[in-house]
């Protein structure tokens, strides 16, 4: 059976078709999956724990429960919008939190798993930024605040990128090329699976003789996609019909 990979959902309850496919996917294709990994950004934005008792995010989580339930391991990495994701989320929706980067062995291969935004190097703004915003003093003073607070700051905050994003060149925007590089050396040359570029696709970058494919995941925007492995080797599929 084939471990799935997919990310970038940005989930959230103003964005009905996407919701519809995640549910569906969740109870079809998962179901009947090894493994299901999520490589971040499953969420549009991710406030704290506290607040799993809103009604969507409870609604999400159910759904997470019961494919774990059914027996399918689900693995979550954090994303640059949902990565104050805690443990009460982990407990209550069943999957195992993944560190980023996370290298393991699949189906006797090694594959190296990045929500991806760390190989985005050229662009600095962003990377002093993360550096800040992982830290435990930010995490501990955001999540000090009180919930709706938190989320008008948030808010407030995706807007300002947006903006910031709009004036950026597109190849910062995207992987550098050096990074990747230097990220398959470090790790003994593996098979890379990351998203939060959406710019889905498969390359294949030669790095000291060895051909590593790096597949880059697919948002859920536009339609629902996940990457499907197996010990054959990775496709990229388009959920349809929703
Ligand atoms: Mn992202």
């Amino acid at each position: 059976m084939p471990t799935l990979f997919i990310s970038d959902l940005h989930l959230c309850s103003g964005r009905p078709r996407i919701n519809r496919s995640f549910f569906g996917f969740l109870e079809r294709e998962a179901k009947s999956a090894d493994a299901l990994y999520i490589l971040g950004d499953l969420f549009e934005y991710w406030a704290g724990d506290d607040d799993l008792g809103d009604p969507f995010n409870a609604a999400v989580v159910a759904a997470l429960a019961r494919l774990a339930g059914s027996g399918v391991p689900a693995y979550l990495m954090h994303g640059n919008r949902d990565f104050v994701i805690g443990d009460a989320f982990a407990r209550a929706s069943g999957v195992t939190l993944l560190a980023d980067p996370a290298l393991l062995s699949l189906h006797d291969q090694p594959v190296l798993l990045m929500h991806g935004d760390t190989l985005c190097t050229l662009d600095q703004d962003y990377q002093a930024f993360r550096r800040e915003a992982r830290s435990e003093t930010w995490i501990r003073n955001l999540l000090n605040r009180p919930l709706a607070e938190r989320k008008a700051a948030i808010e407030a905050l995706r807007r300002q990128s947006e903006q910031e994003k709009r004036g950026k060149p597109a190849e910062i925007m995207d992987v550098a090329p050096a990074e990747v590089e230097a990220a398959l050396r470090r790790h003994g040359y593996p098979r890379l699976i990351h998203g939060h570029t959406h710019r889905p696709a498969r390359h294949v970058h030669v790095v000291d003789g060895h051909a590593c494919e790096r597949w880059v995941l697919a948002d859920w925007y536009r339609a629902g996609s996940y990457l499907a492995c197996d010990e054959s080797g990775c496709h990229a599929v388009q959920l349809s019909g929703n």
